[in-house]
């Protein structure tokens, strides 16, 4: 729908408009008010170098798009119906959470064995555990494809589905072969679009799912569900949205928690949401609060990190994993409010 600047276009602009949505096989349609006439774009209208060359024009007020951008993630798509089932659980219809370290230690894999096994016990569905790591400091420690092996020991041992980080395309085939579940873009690496059409192609057609976080910088909504569409679009539509806080950081926290976008997605895709409130306060004593208060949101479930004993982790775990008791009886109230918020 264009909206000119003056209450109606001339005709050598109307002739203008109507070259530009003719040359993407589109009409224009206008209508005429009393006073202003607007111009609708009939056909398909997300071919965006049309938009491009329409809001380039001087005498165009704006464009409000009728259609989605995301073909596959919107919400009135016929995907809208698909359902992701990851550990036994069909995210939507029961509590999901995925716990663990942050980062697994190569020099001591026994805290991440018995992380997986205490995290199972307190009721998570799925193990995290960062093999490789985007580390602000380039002296800190970066991971290590060695804890792969630790990764996928520890799944062995518990049963439990895993998911970790991938940076690049060498990790998403280690990660592959070794049997990974899910497969986690960070924050960093929302909008790598190289690296979002590398998993596309390398999950197609594949059971593995993708953990998408929400990019640092107040990652817009429409451009976050755009990311997922990258990797849908090759024909794989297990991706999770994961809000984990924004930035400009809200002062006290690591980050601007962003548990409260959760309706917004929900209203513009029928993807799954869950939350990671770790990142988003960025300290394990305000980690529950964020928590239950995204599951009030209509979040589908969480992403926690957790540590049998915090303080001798490595990664974020020192400052924000919480200690399985902790997560056990935040899986419990969890539970509880599910309940409660869906009735
Ligand atoms: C993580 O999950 O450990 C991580 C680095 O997350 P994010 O990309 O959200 O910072
Ligand atoms: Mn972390």
């Amino acid at each position: 729908m264009i909206l000119p600047k003056s209450n109606r276009l001339a005709p050598d602009q109307v002739a203008e408009i109507t070259r530009i949505v003719e040359a993407s096989g589109c009409k224009i349609q206008p209508i005429v008010g009393a006073v202003r006439t607007i111009y609708a774009i009939v056909g398909d209208e997300r071919d965006e170098l049309m938009m491009t060359r329409l809001e380039g024009l001087d005498y165009v007020e704006r464009i409000d798009r009728i259609q989605s951008p995301f073909k596959l993630m919107d919400k009135r798509s016929d995907l809208a119906s698909h359902r992701l089932t990851i550990g036994g659980v069909t995210l939507g219809e029961q509590l999901f959470v995925i716990a663990g370290q942050c980062t697994i230690d190569p020099k001591n894999p026994n805290y991440f064995y018995e992380t997986a096994q205490a995290v199972k016990e307190a009721g998570a569905n799925a193990l995290r555990g960062g093999v490789w790591k985007p580390r602000t400091n380039p002296y800190t420690f970066q991971g290590d494809t060695k804890s792969l092996e630790i990764l996928m020991e520890a799944s062995r041992r518990t049963g439990l589905p895993v998911d970790t980080e991938v940076m690049e395309e060498s990790h998403i085939h280690l990660a592959l072969e070794a049997g990974v579940t899910t497969l986690q873009v960070g924050a960093r690496n929302a909008l790598n679009y190289s690296l979002l059409r590398a998993i596309g192609k390398a999950i197609a057609n594949k059971p593995t799912a993708v953990l998408l976080k929400r990019s640092i910088h107040m990652g817009p909504i429409n451009e976050f569900i755009s990311a997922a569409e990258y990797i849908a679009a090759f024909g794989n539509p297990n991706v999770i949205l994961c809000p984990r806080g924004t930035t400009p950081t809200l002062d006290g926290y690591r980050n601007h928690p962003d548990e409260s976008i959760t309706p917004l997605l929900k209203e513009k895709t029928w993807a799954p949401v869950v939350v990671d409130p770790s990142h988003s306060v960025g300290k394990a004593s305000y980690v529950p609060a964020c928590a239950l208060a995204a599951i009030a949101y209509g979040a589908d479930g969480l992403c926690i990190e957790s540590h049998v004993q915090p303080s001798a982790g490595i990664g974020d775990d020192p400052k924000q994993a919480i200690t399985p008791e902790a997560l056990a009886r935040l899986i419990s109230q969890a539970r509880t409010l599910w309940s409660l918020v869906r009735g």
